[in-house]
């Protein structure tokens, strides 16, 4: 596709979007919203309009749980293992031929550096490529019973499932949630986030041209209050998938309740990565930037805390300076190292917090200079490294989701953990040492769903389970514990005497 500025360094691209504006995609079709509304896209990298999504309501997703719920007891039920898994093999393929035009989609939509969104799409696709590959290498078991009988269970789909997808990464997270339902026959319908609907959009497309049958991958866009809240509280929906802030975790947990219907809720960190003196600091430094620069800082696993052994702090912190010093920030089109943040009210929240830092006189050790030819539209933040921060302090406990580091200086190894264990969250950790035993004890005493010794991995990896706990929210998603997430067991018992 051809990829244009329009004016003078805009972030505007020309787009190649095959979804029909302003309409959901339910039943393999095109549908306006039954309010007859529609919601603008806005570039986060210079305000201009890009597009418009259908303003969802409760109607819409009664017509998208309804056309799933026939997909799941008629054609799509009636599909092996195998068939799933091959279409979403061939899903993945098509998805790979179409990475070019599908990453400029979801670069123009959530600001993010162009080849952070390629890679985000080949992401989506290696879920797609994992899922398809396993959906009939999972079965039940045999299990040994009393004379005369023959015992199995075996794994069934829960039936309609639900999908609300965020923001920050919508092609990754579509991918990550939808591949093991569909792999295990159950029919989805996907919210995605309001601020970034496109890529969903288009890729039911590409489900739909493969060969899923109509009623097996719906989308339905609009504002999180008004569908995203009638999806959670639906009574056709078996199981939910919800990614974004703990807030509206709480939320559509209690929905999903009065429905007694399980969830996945992944939701926000502040993920702590413990620096030892005995480290390769040059190669921490990279890592610990990379954490929390990425996606430019709205990632939930980013590592937004880095606790410093107090040997090496002041010298550790002159590394990270550095960097932070030689970062781009920009838009998706010169691909930067940092673009700008979704909307206006997540920048307000960023600024806020840091404004309020600097007001109680909390040091800044760095900030990366925004270059005054950014789009004044923009929703630009300047990364930023404060420290020495009080691990007490609502800079270093609560999440931020922008470019905005804590650095917080640490005694010994019991300070360390105590430190990074110290908050609500528990989702991600890594420790930097060369100290063999000090890694497996921290291994073990750290809180969090995934550790990761001398590296770090915010995002990716689909094979590594994923999810954490406390205000990180529960439940597994990555790897082939989803595949059993998405599934339900049934054991059949059979007395033959
Ligand atoms: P959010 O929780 O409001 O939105 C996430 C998704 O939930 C969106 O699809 C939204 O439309 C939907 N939603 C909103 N209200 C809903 C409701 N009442 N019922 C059902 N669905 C609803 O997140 P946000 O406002 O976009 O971001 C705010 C904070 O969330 C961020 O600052 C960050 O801390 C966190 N967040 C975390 C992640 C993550 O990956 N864990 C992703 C995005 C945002």
């Amino acid at each position: 596709m051809s990829v244009e500025k329009i004016g003078n360094r805009t972030a505007s691209v020309a787009l190649d979007c095959r979804a029909e504006q302003g309409k959901h995609f339910i039943n393999a079709a095109w549908h306006p919203s039954s309010g007859g509304q529609r919601i603008e896209v806005r570039s986060p990298a210079d305000g201009g309009v890009i597009g418009a999504i259908a303003r969802g309501t409760a109607d819409d997703i009664d017509l998208a749980v309804a056309a799933a719920d026939l997909a799941f007891n008629g054609e799509w039920g009636a599909f092996s293992a195998t068939q799933r898994g091959r279409l979403l093999l061939a899903l993945s393929d098509r998805i790979l031929q179409d990475v070019e035009r599908l990453a400029w989609i979801e670069a123009a939509d959530t600001g993010k550096p162009i080849s952070l969104a390629r890679n985000d799409i080949r992401i989506l696709a290696r879920y797609f490529e994992y899922y398809g590959g396993a959906a009939d290498k999972i079965g039940g078991h045999v299990i040994p019973f009393e004379q005369g009988y023959s015992v199995v269970s075996v794994r069934e789909p829960h039936g309609v499932t639900a999908h609300i997808i965020p923001w920050n990464y919508p092609a990754q997270m579509l991918g990550r949630s939808v591949a093991p339902a569909l792999a295990m026959g159950n029919a989805a319908v996907v919210k995605p986030a309001e601020d970034a609907c496109l890529t969903s959009l288009e890729i039911a497309i590409l489900a739909s041209e493969v060969g899923f049958p109509a009623g097996v991958f719906n989308v339905v866009t609009g504002y999180g209050e008004e569908a995203g809240a009638a999806l959670s509280a639906h009574p056709g929906i078996r199981y939910i998938s919800f990614t974004g802030s703990p807030q509206v975790g709480t939320l559509v947990q209690q929905a999903a309740a009065a429905n007694y219907v399980p969830t996945a809720l992944e939701l926000g960190g502040k993920s702590p990565q413990l620096v030892f003196a005995d480290a390769d600091l040059e190669r921490a430094a990279d890592s610990v930037v990379k954490g929390i620069t990425q996606n430019a800082g709205q990632t939930c696993s980013a590592g937004s805390r880095v606790l410093v052994e107090r040997t090496i702090f002041d010298r550790f912190l002159a590394l990270l300076a550095k960097r932070f010093l030689a970062l781009r920030v920009g838009i998706p089109l010169d691909d930067p190292d940092v673009g700008p943040l979704i909307n206006a009210t997540q920048k307000e929240r960023v600024l806020q917090a840091m404004n309020q830092a600097q007001e109680e006189g909390i040091p800044i050790v760095a900030r990366t200079e925004l270059s005054p030819s950014l789009p004044e539209a923009g929703h630009f933040v300047a990364p930023t490294v404060f420290g020495p921060v009080d691990h007490d302090h609502s800079l270093a406990q609560d999440e931020i989701f922008g470019p905005v580091l804590v650095a917080i200086p640490f005694e010994n190894e019991e300070d360390a953990i105590a430190i990074a264990n110290g908050t609500d969250f528990g989702l991600v950790a890594s420790v930097w040492t060369c100290n063999g035993d000090r890694q497996a004890r921290l291994s073990k005493r750290i809180r969090c769903g995934q550790f990761f010794i001398n590296c770090y991995g915010a995002g990716g990896g689909v094979e590594l389970p994923f999810g954490g706990s406390g205000k990180s929210g529960h439940g597994r998603e990555k790897g082939w514990v989803a595949l059993e997430e998405l599934s339900t067991i049934k054991t059949v018992v059979h007395f033959h005497g």
